[in-house]
């Protein structure tokens, strides 16, 4: 059932798909609207500043339960140092935002803490970082962030590090470097998620052979449909869905119609079930979404589109966040289970350079 944007909307479905939206856990796990908040001490309150496109009236009229703030660190700071200080900085602008707004956003660090604002009627504000360079190379730094509320880090963005290839980057370690498996490891002891949006193809199999935890790409596509590096492929898809992790669909390029991102969905089901696809629109982080789904607002469309197609409520909650709090409640046990056994080396390892 193919869906156009020209169709009128059949208004009974409507209601039902907002009935089902507005009861459900409905997770976004990738906005980069972080950046104008630590540049530009946007608070999220009123219009967000062009070309930005997220606020807490939007997040409200979306139905948005929880919303991961993008630490996303340009590989400028690679070469001009300073990556850790801009992570800080970053986390602060979303900790100042959750101050001036305790009514209506809460810094939550868990599956249950996401459970929690669902019921106190407020949005949850966790942290995710966007790029391993962002720790300096130093397991102490990415602890830090850990403590500090850090849930999940992309093991790359665009740019090849000092342990982990990146999807468009240079082809430098053939996936993870044996630090780069470290870092997975003390990812997986710490709780915090491993992310393979962006990564290679031989990244994304290292960390599902490293990770003793589900792992997840918060912004990721299917290849098949969309032929780019940083999308994921058949094989890596049954692979994610065999280790228990979560793909989360992000906005394919350029502007098309919204059935062109359910079409992902789609394919995510068929290849890899039911259980391991959600969503990570990237709102704020790529410059052209489709039609339907340009802002955070919008997200009960997928609802929508979601039900056109024939999918269940119980599926559909699935996939607008119960599949993702079902791998963050695993990476909690996983990290509970290990610390036990490992508890930590405390060094301050790193890459000497
Ligand atoms: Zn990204």
């Amino acid at each position: 059932m193919p869906s156009t944007p020209a169709e009128p909307r059949d208004e009974k479905l409507w209601k039902r798909a907002l009935e089902i939206h507005r009861k459900a856990i409905v997770i976004d796990t990738h906005n980069d609207v972080t950046t104008p908040m630590t540049n530009d001490d946007y608070d999220l309150s009123g219009p967000p500043p062009v070309p930005y496109r997220t606020s807490i009236e939007r997040m409200k009229q979306g139905g948005l339960t929880a919303e991961f703030f993008s630490l996303y660190v340009r590989p400028w700071y690679v070469a001009h140092g300073g990556a850790a200080r801009r992570t800080l900085d970053m986390i602060d602008s979303v900790y100042r935002a959750v101050e001036r707004h305790p009514g209506d956003l809460m810094l939550a660090t868990s599956a249950a803490d996401i459970r929690r604002a669902k019921k106190q009627k407020k949005i949850a504000a966790l942290l995710g970082i966007e790029g391993g360079h962002a720790i300096e190379n130093s397991l102490a730094a990415l602890r830090e962030f850990h403590r500090l509320g850090v849930r999940y880090m992309t093991l790359t963005w665009n740019n090849t590090n000092d342990w982990a290839d990146a999807a468009r980057g240079e082809k430098k370690h053939h996936g993870l470097s044996p630090f780069g498996e470290e870092v997975v490891r003390e990812m997986n002891r710490l709780g915090m998620l491993v992310d393979v949006s962006h990564v290679s193809d031989e990244t994304m199999s290292d960390a599902v052979d490293v990770s003793k935890a589900p792992i997840v790409a918060t912004h990721s596509s299917a290849r098949a449909l969309s032929n780019v590096p940083r999308n994921i492929p058949d094989d890596l898809l049954r692979r994610i869905a065999k280790n228990g992790g979560v793909v989360q669909v992000a906005n394919p390029l350029p502007p098309l119609p919204i059935s062109k991102l359910i079409d992902h969905i789609d394919h995510i089901v068929k290849v890899a079930g039911i259980d391991h696809v959600g969503i990570g629109a990237d709102f704020d982080g790529a410059v052209d979404m489709p039609e339907g789904a340009q802002d955070v607002s919008m997200l009960p469309n997928i609802t929508y589109e979601l039900l056109r197609r024939g999918y269940s409520e119980a599926d559909i909650r699935k996939i607008l966040g119960e599949n993702f709090l079902r791998v963050f409640a695993e990476a909690e046990r996983v990290s509970r289970s290990l610390s036990k056994s490992i508890s930590g080396d405390g060094s301050l390892k790193r890459i000497s350079r």
